[in-house]
């Protein structure tokens, strides 16, 4: 049987979606649902995930699953192309992670950079929910579930797919050949797998605050691109400036193509000559901070206008994530059997079984 192409990402409801987010998955996730070369795409609002460190804070992630939503279908996830759903209302996942936790050591967990970082970052030291430690697992269990063949995402995924692909080996090494190992799809361009926040901080991300969001107005993310971090030395025009770490230019290394220039700043050939020109002096700030805006703004705008339309119908995209979760649950179902199958515990389905103890309590 050929090998069916299979798409699966998500987000967590923590917030509305970010640049960081289009460039680091969600424009690579529209251009290959619309490629017509993959066989089924699932996209889910990971709302169980952001519980695990929002435990106390239930309000914020049911308010989001919807902003996640408009941002979907702003950004061109069409449902009659992709399924789209929300984790919790997949119970299967939950059985799945249960039986794949007993298939991961915690050293194993406690070396996970990403889980490493993030537990810094939320202070969590010395109590560490043992959900959020464990994420990784859950998220193995929503790639298999659904027997993704590739996962768009972003940098800091790496270490979660890496995790994964070991569980379905083990998984398949004890257990028989069952679920899919699936790869990760990482962004072309280095500046968009892990987008720095517009503070400067190496990520773009909700819980930190430092993002321009895909739903801010025009008047927003003008004012952030102009309040940016740039080079802290480069103070007079005249002075030299540098590229590296300075998050304009590597907003422009994400988002800049060759025809913004003849369209915005028609003075230079290409951005190799911006940024020459800017590391030799003479070049300030507010130039290279307006083609910015000028690009994302043409971006952007697009991705609004859609948003708006789709605001004014909010029950029908209520409606379209159910009937999304009822067609997932219905592929993680038949997943699970599998599981549960190759695990030896489908007693009631499995006759032969039932024969034998029969037979073996009837001395035969
Ligand atoms: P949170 O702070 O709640 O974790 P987040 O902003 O990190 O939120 P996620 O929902 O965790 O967003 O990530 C969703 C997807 O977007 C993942 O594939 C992740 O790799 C990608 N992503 C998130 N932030 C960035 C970024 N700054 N640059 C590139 N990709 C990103
Ligand atoms: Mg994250």
């Amino acid at each position: 049987m050929k090998k069916e192409k299979i798409i699966l990402t998500g987000d967590r409801p923590t917030g509305k979606l970010h640049i960081g987010h289009y460039v680091g998955s969600l424009k690579r996730r529209v251009e290959l649902q619309n490629s017509g070369a993959y066989d089924k795409t699932f996209i889910f609002i990971a709302d169980a995930q952001a519980l695990t460190d929002n435990i106390d804070n239930p309000e914020k992630v049911r308010q989001n699953v919807i902003e996640v939503a408009l941002d979907y279908l702003a950004c061109g996830l069409d449902p009659e192309k992709s399924t789209i759903f929300i984790q919790s209302q997949i119970p299967e996942l939950c059985e799945l992670t249960f039986y794949y936790m007993d298939l991961v050591t915690v050293s194993r967990l406690q070396r996970n950079p990403t889980v490493k970082t993030e537990i810094q970052m939320r202070n969590f030291e010395a109590s560490i929910p043992v959900g959020f430690f464990t994420y990784p697992i859950s998220q193995a269990a929503d790639i298999t579930a659904f027997r993704a063949t590739i996962v768009p995402v972003g940098e800091d995924q790496k270490p979660m797919l890496e995790q994964t692909n070991e569980i379905v080996r083990r998984f398949n090494h004890i257990y028989g050949e069952t679920l899919v190992e699936p790869e990760i799809l990482l962004p072309e361009k280095t500046a968009c797998c892990r987008l720095p926040g517009t503070d400067g901080k190496a990520k773009m991300s909700k819980s930190l605050g430092n993002c321009i969001y895909l739903s801010d107005t025009a008047d927003e993310v003008r004012q952030k691109i102009m309040s940016m971090y740039t080079d802290p030395g480069h103070i007079h025009v005249q002075d030299p400036g540098k590229v590296e770490g300075n998050t304009v230019f590597t907003y422009l290394d994400a988002f800049c193509l060759p025809e913004h220039f003849s369209r915005y700043l028609p003075e230079y050939p290409s951005l190799e000559e911006l940024k020459a020109h800017y590391q030799r002096g003479g070049l300030g700030d507010m130039k290279v901070k307006k083609f910015l805006n000028a690009i994302l703004q043409e971006e952007l705008e697009p991705i609004r206008k859609r948003r708006k339309e789709f605001e004014k119908d909010i029950p029908s995209i209520y409606k379209m994530l159910q009937e999304g979760c009822m067609k997932a649950r219905e592929t993680a179902a038949k997943t699970l059997d599998d599981v549960r199958r190759a695990m030896k515990i489908n007693y009631f389905e499995d006759q032969a079984l039932i024969e034998e103890q029969a037979r073996r309590y009837r001395g035969e």
